[in-house]
């Protein structure tokens, strides 16, 4: 087997293969990651750029906590983090159960009332996001 000599290049590639499942990787958010599988390369650095500071802070990780009724969840934690999306900011879901990406999905038929954000993962788990009387945000 030939190791192959290091990489001297100084310019960060703007994909690479994910280690897990081998699809091309893509920078989101300052992170590479992996749409197919989910797999984030932390180990990954952006390249500097400058940013124009906005009020909402991108890439700010929050801890939500369980705000349902299951007894046995009440100590899960849901790991969500700010994105940018064209020109919205969005929620980065992690899901609670698998650590995968979540997708947002959209809510079917009728608006509720209570500004709830649904997400499920591929492998089919389902969150809401939901905000509290504090302000803060909790998950079901
Ligand atoms: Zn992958
Ligand atoms: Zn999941």
């Amino acid at each position: 087997m030939v190791i192959s000599p290091a990489i001297t290049t100084t310019t960060v590639p703007s994909s690479r293969i994910c280690v897990r499942c081998e699809s091309t990787m893509i920078v989101t958010y300052d992170e590479l990651e992996c749409l197919l599988c989910g797999y984030v390369d932390y180990t990954y650095t952006p390249p500097v750029r400058l940013r124009p500071k906005s009020i909402l802070s991108t890439g700010t990780r929050y801890v939500l906590r369980y705000v349902g009724d299951s007894k046995s969840l009440s100590e899960t934690l849901t790991y969500v983090k700010l994105k940018r999306l064209r020109n919205r900011v969005v929620f980065g879901v992690k899901c609670p159960f698998c650590e995968k990406r979540m997708d947002q999905s959209s809510l079917s038929g009728k608006r509720r009332e209570v500004r709830e954000e649904r997400y499920k993962c591929e492998s089919g788990h389902r969150v809401s996001l939901l905000p509290k009387k504090d302000g803060s945000m909790g998950w079901k």
